[in-house]
Order: structure tokens, then C-alpha cells, then sequence
């Protein structure tokens, strides 16, 4: 779950919390109580300074200072090393899982319209706007989409576990025509 920086409106104080996507954005200052409005920030929570941390980093000649330094320090104190395993351990889970929801969000967005777009297309047909048939096979459907077929089958089974649609083979039934069009609009998955 992504961080976000929160603000309050009362006193100015400035916090982080870790909340999922679909959090409400105002939160219970800190520090006085009154409401705090979360504010847009590209900073990621956890920031590493030094050498070693910025990704425009070389590595050093053998002779130079500071990578001596760095390794008599961490040759010191191992706790340190340990720690920063920890720590980048836990800052590259919450990248995945903030690439995860993002990509899972968006696909879905893109199923959900296409799905519609066939939709429309079965109605201008003559046909029944709520049966569709895949014109394409998931592999193939998954690529127009810019996705893999993993990650397709998976906003199927979401759509299709929350009653939006079922599907047989290749024919989908759209059984929640709205939730779709909330999907396609990027409201939730
Ligand atoms: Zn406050």
C-alpha cells in the first residue's frame, strides 16, 4: 500500500500514513485532532541519503574514501547492513504492490471498455447488447490491451466474482452493465 502525506487544516502539522488506494482522503490530525487533507505529493516515503542510494550512482574507484568508509562502517556494524536489507526489503513490497494495484486498476479500466465497445457494437448489430462474443482469443485480447493474459484472467475473475459479468469460453454475459461502466471509468476495480 502506497504512503501518503497528509496536512491539517488547523494546525499545519504534517504526517505520513500508509493507506490502500480506495482510502478516504482526510484523516484525524496527529497532533490536534481536527481534520487533516491529504496532499499530492510524488515524494516516496522512504528516502536513503548518501552514497550508495541515488540511482545515478557508480561504483568507486577501490582507493576512494568513501567506499572505504562505507565498508569499515558496515564491517562494524553488521546490525547496519541488516537493517538496510529490511529496509529495502520493505520499500521494493510496497512498489510492487503499488505497480500491482495501479496495473491492475488500469487493465480493468481497459477491459471494462472494450467490453462495452463490443457491446455497442452488438446493439448497432441487432444483437443482444449483454451477450458478447470474443472476437479474439484472451492471449491476443491480452496483447491489444497492453496487458498479459495472467493479468486478464485475473480482471475477469475479479469482475466476474463481484457479479459485473460471467463468462462461458468465449462468450461474456454482461450482468451489471453499471459497475462495468464504473470500471471503465476507473472508479474501482
Ligand atoms: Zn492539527
Amino acid at each position: 500500500m502506497p504512503v501518503y502525506e497528509y496536512k491539517c487544516t488547523e494546525c499545519g502539522h504534517r504526517f505520513d500514513l500508509i493507506q490502500s488506494m480506495d482510502a478516504e482522503k482526510v484523516a484525524e490530525c496527529e497532533n490536534c485532532g481536527k481534520t487533516a487533507k491529504r496532499v499530492f505529493s510524488a515524494r516516496v516515503s522512504i528516502q536513503y541519503q548518501g552514497w550508495g542510494f541515488n540511482a545515478t550512482d557508480k561504483l568507486l574507484p577501490e582507493s576512494s574514501r568513501a567506499k572505504r568508509d562505507f565498508k569499515q562502517l558496515i564491517e562494524k556494524n553488521p546490525q547496519l547492513s541488516l537493517n538496510m536489507i529490511v529496509s529495502l526489503s520493505n520499500y521494493l513490497r510496497l512498489f510492487v504492490s503499488l505497480v500491482e494495484e495501479l496495473s491492475l486498476k488500469e487493465v480493468s479500466s481497459r477491459v471494462a471498455k472494450y467490453l462495452l465497445d463490443l457491446s455497442m457494437k452488438a446493439l448497432k448489430e441487432g444483437r443482444s447488447p449483454n451477450e458478447l462474443e470474443l472476437d479474439l482469443s484472451k492471449h491476443q485480447l491480452a496483447a491489444k490491451l497492453g496487458t498479459i493474459s495472467e493479468t486478464l484472467s485475473r480482471t475477469f475473475g475479479k469482475m466476474r466474482s463481484k457479479g459485473v459479468i460471467s463468462v462461458q469460453g468465449n462468450r461474456i454475459h454482461i450482468r451489471d452493465r453499471n459497475a462495468l461502466e464504473e470500471i471503465a471509468s476507473g472508479l474501482k476495480v
